[in-house]
């Protein structure tokens, strides 16, 4: 059996910077390793299968819960599928490594409760949520309907933030990573 290590979960409504900030940490501190989660939607931009997601069919992904396989897993979107595999938070402690997630408010809290004592939940803040639709915008890789979604998933999101064991709030990206590398690193002790 895999000997169980720590994880550290960052979640947000879409848009807030958490694959910003949680990239920064993965550069940064060599003991993370990123839970590649399996998702139903296609690549978008210079993304890549088994590094960015797992990306599989909507046939591949109802298959594999039935086979119960996933830890958590949500419909994040209609019609999008997105969840963490069993066999990738085996793959990382099976390392020695943290495994860290980027996953929505919902799947946090759900691994917050399975994983209670060896994890550390972070909400990352957006500093408000006109500030959250320039940035989704701004990023540029939805359509019109999609960020519409998004948008409205976010506004509900921002109220699960005091479920959270951290608040992190995001206004300047810089003292976010900032703060970001110094709660992880007393979280590995
Ligand atoms: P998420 O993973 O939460 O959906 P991203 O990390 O993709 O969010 O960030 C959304 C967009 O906002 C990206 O274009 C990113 O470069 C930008 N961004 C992230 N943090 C900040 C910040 N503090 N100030 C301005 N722009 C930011
Ligand atoms: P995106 O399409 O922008 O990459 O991700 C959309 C949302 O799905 C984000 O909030 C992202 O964190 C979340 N997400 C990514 N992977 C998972 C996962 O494995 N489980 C859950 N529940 N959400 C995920």
């Amino acid at each position: 059996m895999t000997k169980e290590g720590k994880l550290i979960i960052f979640s947000a409504p879409s848009g807030a910077g958490k694959t910003t900030i949680v990239h920064h940490l993965l550069g940064k501190i060599p003991d993370l390793e990123f839970s590649i989660s399996a998702t139903t939607r296609p690549a978008r931009g210079d993304e890549q299968h088994g590094k960015d997601y797992y990306f599989i069919s909507k046939e591949e992904f109802l298959h594999r819960i039935a086979k119960k396989q996933f830890v958590e897993f949500e419909e994040v979107y209609s019609g999008t599928f997105y969840g963490t595999l069993r066999t990738e938070i085996e793959r990382i402690w099976e390392q020695g490594k943290t495994v860290i997630f980027d996953i929505d408010v919902e799947g946090g809290m759900h691994l917050k409760r399975k994983y209670d004592g060896q994890a550390l939940a972070i909400f990352v803040q957006p500093p408000s949520l006109e500030v959250l639709i320039e940035r989704l915008t701004g990023r540029g890789t939805d359509s019109e309907e999609k960020l519409k979604e998004r948008f409205i998933k976010a506004e509900k999101e921002l109220n699960y933030a005091p479920q959270f064991d951290i608040i992190l709030k995001n206004y300047d990206l810089q003292t976010a990573c900032k703060e970001a590398e110094d709660l992880v690193t007393n979280f590995l002790g």
